[in-house]
């Protein structure tokens, strides 16, 4: 194990005339992001592009990636160290994969100061509830969220400000968690373009088993069938790859660490739903096998409406509109650019020109 090390650089150039004049105080003074990988390091990005806060210090447990934090602009200071990361912060994000949380709370907790908020965005709720709540000293708010975006990269350079936008941010509070904490949360995600919803934590990892974790098991199996098959089926599997396949690879392509996490810490809900899942692709295989069109016409159906709702609530990744609207204001595929919100000021320094923002098509449905 490396000696923990805190290095500081001076922040990159980020004031322009026009923010100096919008920007007031921060909304908070530090804040400590444990894990900048895609999500910690979009979420740094929004800090930075808004002004929100007065200094980031970024936590990464390799050096490496604290020397590439630092290059790309998203913390004014480093550390390999959580507990040197919190001292004096105002607000922690625990971004790393779920799998982490318990020993960075142990390590955390003496240094936390009072009236400090601990958040986090991990993709399960009560597991990480269990593994932080207990460790959270008294004074200190612990107010646990899910940013529910993403897509299949990871690490620093994958994040972009514009992840969050039109998304759903989901905070399960446990019960008699300060109201100000709550609402300061819902703030920063609703200044990242989130829409915030309050949920129960047993709820949400039902909900998230049902919409996110059994695709993504799902991917993994057939990719993992596909590269089982005989070598000269693998090959043709491979070049022909159309959308659905194509699809579930980039599912598929997703953090191993992180869903390995994922699924050992909301066992429960994925087992339930799997259970599910698995009578239903029985009748299925039965539909078929006795030449049951009309079952296969009737559920076939079904799902399409469900599609449509999806694009009616605005959290489908409908391609049709997006490509209409690149071709009216004559946008190449890569650059175009969907602005939600309106930015009081503008976006500058090297976080901002590093950033690499996949086209929203590239974005996954759920995470
Ligand atoms: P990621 O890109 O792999 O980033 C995680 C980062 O955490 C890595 O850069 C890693 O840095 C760092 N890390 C790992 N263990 C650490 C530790 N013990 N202390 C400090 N840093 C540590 O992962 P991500 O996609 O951002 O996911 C992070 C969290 O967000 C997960 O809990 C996940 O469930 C949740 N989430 C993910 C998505 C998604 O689509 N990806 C969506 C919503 C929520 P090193 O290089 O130093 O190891």
């Amino acid at each position: 194990m490396t000696r923990p090390s805190t290095t500081k650089r001076r922040a990159p150039p980020r004031q322009t005339p026009h923010s100096a004049i919008v920007r007031g105080k921060p909304m908070f003074d530090r804040v400590a992001i444990i894990g900048v990988g895609l999500i910690g390091s979009s979420l740094a990005r929004v800090l930075r592009r808004d002004h929100l806060a007065g200094h980031i210090i970024g936590c990464s447990q390799k050096r490496e990636t604290c020397r590439k934090i630092l290059d790309l602009g998203l913390a004014d200071s480093v550390t390999t160290d959580p507990a040197a990361a919190v001292k004096g912060a105002d607000l922690v994000m625990i971004c790393t994969p779920v799998g982490a949380y318990k020993a960075i709370a142990e390590t955390i907790a003496p240094q936390l100061k009072k009236g400090a908020i601990v958040s986090d965005v991990g993709s399960v709720k009560q597991a990480v509830i269990t593994d932080i709540g207990p460790h959270i000293p008294k004074g200190v708010h612990f107010v646990p969220g899910h940013p529910v975006a993403g897509t299949e990269h990871s690490g620093p350079e994958a994040g972009f400000a514009e992840l969050f936008d039109g998304r759903f941010c989901i905070l399960t509070p446990p019960p008699g968690t300060d109201k100000r904490a709550i609402e300061k949360i819902a703030a920063l995600w609703r200044r990242a373009g989130m829409k915030v919803e309050i949920m129960d934590a047993k709820h949400h990892d039902a909900v998230l088993a049902i919409t996110s974790h059994l695709p993504h098991l799902i991917a993994y199996t057939i990719v993992g069938t596909a590269t089982d098959l005989e070598s000269h089926i693998k090959s043709e599997v491979i070049k022909f790859a159309a959308g659905g396949f194509r699809d579930f690879t980039r599912i598929a392509a997703s953090d191993p660490v992180m869903w390995r996490d994922i699924f050992l810490n909301n066992r429960e809900a994925v087992l339930e739903m799997l259970g599910r899942l698995s009578e239903d692709l029985a009748a299925l295989q039965r539909a078929i096998r006795w030449g049951e069109g009309e079952k296969l016409l009737d559920l076939f159906t079904r799902t399409r409406a469900i599609r449509r709702s999806i694009i009616e609530a605005g959290q489908a990744e409908s391609e049709e509109p997006r490509k209409a609207s690149m071709k009216k204001t004559g946008a190449k595929k890569t650059g175009a650019k969907k602005k939600t919100i309106p930015r009081k000021s503008g976006r500058s320094g090297r976080a901002a020109r590093s950033r690499r923002k996949p086209s929203r098509s590239a974005r996954s449905p759920a995470r």
